[in-house]
């Protein structure tokens, strides 16, 4: 997506973005592809979330940067790579397998954690969006199996949302999946995360409900 707006700082676009900010909205700054010193930079002007979609990168990143950062895993998921970040992954954003839970669950327990997950949902009307059924999803959280896992807490859901201008498709998107997380969260009171919300449409994951937004290019520039 082009933004065509003028040059404006890291420091200038992180704070836009909060400034506007409802305090019941984290921000996750999607850094993913961007060098240290744009990390850095995000960092003293006050960021201390951020996104990255390969497990390698946000490792190397992670061994390079202040401890006091949080990282979230937002990519699709390679199970032999889930160990890679075990010991230090603060949210897993896109699990979409009973399979990868249970690897994960398997890698925290090695280092004695417990890691938080949200589920994704497939939202998005294309074929290519990763992502559970609703139905499957349900299975899964009544699961005896799943219940033995005790090294990952199911924290709430994530989707994204179709690729597309249409701002009535994208309301119609987040508002499904926010109607979804609604209903889960009578049975799952653990349920408290709403990931949802890009550069493009943040603005109406927020009005539809979103407490979690990952923005990248609206921060960091294109990549
Ligand atoms: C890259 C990415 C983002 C951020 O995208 P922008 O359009 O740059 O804000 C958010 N979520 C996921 C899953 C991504 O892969």
């Amino acid at each position: 997506m082009n933004f065509n707006q003028p040059y404006m700082s890291i420091a200038d676009n992180l704070q836009k973005i909060t400034t506007l900010l409802p305090n019941s909205v984290t921000l996750v700054a999607v850094s993913k592809t961007k060098p240290i010193s744009s990390i850095l930079d995000a960092y003293n002007n006050g960021q201390r979330i951020f996104g990255e979609n390969r497990i390698q990168e946000m490792v190397e990143k992670y061994d390079e940067l202040p401890k006091d950062i949080q990282w979230h895993m937002i990519g699709h998921l390679q199970k032999n790579k889930v160990k890679y970040m075990a010991h230090f992954v603060d949210l897993i954003h896109g699990v979409d397998s009973f399979k990868t839970l249970k690897e994960i669950n398997k890698q925290a327990k090695k280092h004695n954690r417990i890691i938080n997950c949200l589920l994704q949902v497939k939202i998005a009307q294309e074929e290519t969006k990763f992502g559970l059924e609703v139905s499957e999803i349900k299975a899964i959280l009544i699961d005896d199996e799943f219940k033995q896992l005790k090294n990952i807490s199911i924290v709430g859901l994530m989707g994204m949302a179709s690729f597309t201008s249409d701002t009535t498709q994208l309301r119609d998107e987040f508002a499904a999946l926010k109607s979804v997380f609604k209903e889960l969260k009578i049975q799952n009171s653990q349920l408290t995360t709403l990931s949802m919300g890009m550069s493009g449409d943040y603005n109406i994951a927020i009005e539809e409900g979103s407490t979690m937004i990952r923005v990248g290019s609206a921060i960091f520039g294109n990549r």
